[in-house]
């Protein structure tokens, strides 16, 4: 069976002012042809699962396009239209083939272009024609457009956030394009969404959170075969699109009747549990103040607003102001994307001491640059390998980085809004969080992977691209009413 396999993943952001274009993918993974098996190889990526799933079976892989970016606001148009025609030539040039699969993140936005998932998956339906089996994976904070499920025979999400199992969801998504393909099965295909969204920060799959109920509810639903595949989509919230919203999927054999009964009752388990979502969130003033009245060694301070995982620009100095404020000489370390002082600290070299403004410089809507008088204490590359998450074993750079010294505050200045998996920023720079008070990170689960008896976290609020308080934003695409905006005891379907 020759299966083409392509790759195109990122995660736009509405309100992000980030645009991101091919020297962006490129610094993070864009190979063609044969190339995407050596980027895939030995991988934990959702890619390499897929891969090697059909290679267990013996399938040709026919290897098209891996282009990965991230998270951020938007992806240029004429970049994404040649990455579109690409494929979608590169799987018309290799016809016959048997089946399709796609390891997708389905929350991309472009310029013009607000479904890009969608696109390519109609593009490659175009190509290969009605009779080809085509599987996608997908992060659980996909957008499921109609289009996408209209032009997929199979849509398999991440179970888990923090996002621990993309390997394990492309070797799902191709294990179910294998049956297809083999017909041991007929894939039908539902989705059922409300008009909700839910913050991210309270969608961890760990413990007893809410989510974590509905993932072991989908996982039932398998088990007892009602379904092949149940995903549950919390969704990326900051879309401000008038079809997004929380999202409930299943594949099933054959049975269009059972896929819509299953999606609604698992996008219902996410419903009745949305305000458990909510979690406390203090300013960062007082979160500084809190965590250093706190029992714990090492207390994480969770930068919510400015979320560079979101796809927030990360350079709001916000959190800085606080701690040179209010714990001047306590040991703390803070990560920013700061292109301009990296560069100037370069110049000056180590040792050099000098007054810097910082942040601010990229997303100007949020907070003032802060100015600081501080020594440059050391200058690195930036590069580092992901310990885990959707980029497991890949490498990335934050680009020429310095560290400031301020007091005792180790400021980590980055040249580019890079989304680490654990505190391999941190480490890749020399600064060791273990020995610090407070540590500020810009991602909303991530973090998690740190937490301990000795280190705990604390959440800021506040304005940004990636706020908490989803009701609060300046919504032009949303239709009301919708959650957490109105409290709705009957939810509206989108
Ligand atoms: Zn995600």
């Amino acid at each position: 069976m020759r299966v083409a396999v392509a790759s195109c993943e990122y995660e736009g952001n509405s309100l992000s002012l980030r645009v991101d274009r091919k020297e962006d993918f490129e610094r993070k993974g864009l190979v063609r042809g044969q190339q995407v098996l050596a980027f895939a190889n030995g991988k934990q990526t959702a890619l390499a699962g897929g891969i090697e799933a059909l290679q267990d079976e013996h399938c040709v892989v026919v290897p098209i396009l891996a282009a990965k970016g991230g998270a951020g606001g938007h992806v240029e148009e004429a970049f994404f239209q040649d990455i579109l025609a690409e494929i979608i030539n590169g799987i018309a040039a290799q016809l016959p083939l048997d089946g399709v699969y796609l390891a997708l993140h389905g929350a991309m936005i472009c310029d013009q272009e607000k479904d890009p998932e969608g696109a390519i998956l109609q593009g490659i339906r175009s190509a290969v024609g009605p009779g080809v089996p085509i599987s996608a994976s997908l992060d659980l904070h996909a957008h499921v457009s109609d289009r996408m499920v209209e032009n997929a025979d199979i849509l398999v999400g991440y179970e888990t956030y923090p996002h621990v199992d993309a390997y394990e969801t492309g070797k799902k998504a191709a294990g179910l394009l294998i049956g297809a393909m083999k017909g041991e099965f007929a894939p039908v295909m539902r989705i059922k969404k409300y008009n909700a969204i839910f913050p991210v920060l309270g969608g961890a799959t760990l413990g007893d959170a809410p989510m974590a109920k509905v993932a072991a509810k989908a996982r039932q639903i398998e088990d007892q075969n009602r379904a092949f595949s149940v995903s549950y989509f919390p969704v990326q919230p900051w879309l401000d699109m008038a079809d997004v919203g929380i999202t409930g999927l299943a594949v099933t054999d054959g049975d269009a009747e059972a896929a819509d009964a299953v999606a609604q009752e698992i996008l219902d388990e996410m419903w009745l549990r949305r305000r458990a979502f909510e979690l406390d969130a203090m300013t960062p003033e007082e979160a500084v103040k809190a965590a250093l009245a706190s029992d714990a060694k090492t207390t994480l301070l969770i930068d919510a607003p400015d979320s560079i995982g979101g796809g927030a620009a990360g350079d709001s100095p916000a959190l800085l102001a606080a701690i040179v404020a209010h714990a001047p000489d306590t040991a703390a370390a803070l990560c920013i994307y700061d292109p301009y002082t990296a560069q100037l600290a370069f110049e000056l070299g180590r040792g050099a001491e000098a007054e810097f403004e910082i942040g601010a410089w990229l997303d100007t809507r949020w907070a003032d640059p802060v100015k600081i008088k501080a020594t440059v204490e050391s200058l690195h590359d930036g590069t580092f390998i992901y310990t885990g998450g959707p980029a497991a074993s890949l490498e990335t750079t934050l680009g020429p980085s310095v560290v400031l010294r301020v007091g005792g505050l180790q400021l980590l200045c980055a040249s580019h809004a890079v989304y680490e998996n654990a505190d391999e920023h941190y480490s890749a720079c020399g600064i060791d969080i273990s020995q610090c008070r407070l540590v500020s990170f810009k991602n909303l689960m991530n973090f998690r992977k740190l937490l301990s008896d000795t280190v705990n976290f604390i959440a800021l609020h506040g304005l940004g691209a990636t706020p908490l308080r989803l009701q609060d934003v300046d919504w032009q695409n949303r239709k009301r009413p919708f959650w957490p905006a109105d409290d709705m005891a009957t939810p509206s379907f989108i």
